[in-house]
């Protein structure tokens, strides 16, 4: 099979949550395809166990542009900081919205300190992470892209997701609503849904995900590696898909077949 060749030279990508796992994927990807891109995570270190080297880093090896921000995507204020930052090289064309966490709880345990938390980061991160990324696009006269990143657990209920899956579904309503009202600004705003993907989004998950996967009879057939993301957020943030907003990517493997 072939691949896609993207290019994304001259423009500025921020990626929230792009020391690890999916966002780091993602944030190379961008890298390799020539943007500058900014990490906004609230650790450089990457919790990924196959390396150590930090994400602006890794792309600046390879020949790139990137920086790191320390950011707490629950406080808006600290986005308002990212994107600042991204005025130093040119501004933000793409803002890629995937910084999360999870914490697997039975619906009867989740405490208002566990919503609070889980809803700080996925929920209202994106929110005005989509919401600060649209006015700074608007005030520069920049016709950019947000991507999100939800999940399956959006569409499907899982067991001991209700708190996490809350902030999916919100997701993928905030997409929605965000890009209905964007699209008179020519900003477009879509999600990416990923299924079951090995990282280290908690303790134990990536060895959680392969058990439970070789176990079922279904689909997927394998867990997926973040690797597998990269080309969907790619696409979405190209001028290739100028005519996709509001919309979702799912790459779960056939998780919801
Ligand atoms: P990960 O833990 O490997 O990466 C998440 C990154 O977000 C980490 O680098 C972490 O430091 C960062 N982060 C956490 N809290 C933050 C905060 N307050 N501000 C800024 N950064 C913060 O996990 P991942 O699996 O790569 O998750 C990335 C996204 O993908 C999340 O939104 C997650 O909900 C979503 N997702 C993951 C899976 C999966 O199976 N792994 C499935 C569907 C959706």
């Amino acid at each position: 099979m072939g691949t896609i060749d993207a290019d994304f030279a001259g423009e500025t990508v921020v990626v929230t949550g792009g020391s690890s796992g999916i966002g780091r994927a993602v944030a190379t990807g961008f890298g390799d395809a020539g943007a500058t891109v900014i990490n906004a995570d609230v650790q450089a270190e990457p919790k990924d166990v196959d390396t150590e080297t930090p994400t602006h880093e890794v792309i600046e090896e390879r020949g790139g542009t990137a920086a790191f921000v320390e950011t707490d995507v629950s406080d808006p204020s600290q986005i308002e900081t990212v994107i600042e930052a991204a005025r130093e090289f040119g501004g933000v064309d793409v803002m890629v919205n995937n910084a999360g966490v999870h914490r697997s709880l039975e619906f009867l345990d989740v405490t208002p300190d566990d919503f609070d938390f889980v809803h700080g980061v996925n929920l209202r991160g994106a929110f005005f992470g989509t919401q600060l990324a649209a006015k700074d696009m608007i005030d520069r006269g920049v016709e950019g892209a947000i991507v999100n990143t939800s999940s399956t657990t959006a569409e499907r209920a899982e067991r001991n997701h209700s708190h996490y899956a809350a902030t999916k579904g919100g997701i993928q309503m905030l997409t929605r609503s965000a890009a209905l009202e964007l699209d008179a600004h020519g900003i477009r705003v879509n999600a990416v849904a990923p299924g079951p993907i090995a990282t280290e989004i908690r303790e134990g998950w990536a060895d959680e995900a392969r058990g439970a996967i070789e176990e079922s009879d279904g689909l997927p057939s394998r867990a997926g590696i973040p690797a597998d993301l990269r080309g969907a957020y790619l696409y979405l943030a190209s001028a290739d898909a100028g005519y996709v907003t509001g919309e979702t990517v799912w790459v779960d493997g056939g998780s919801r077949l």
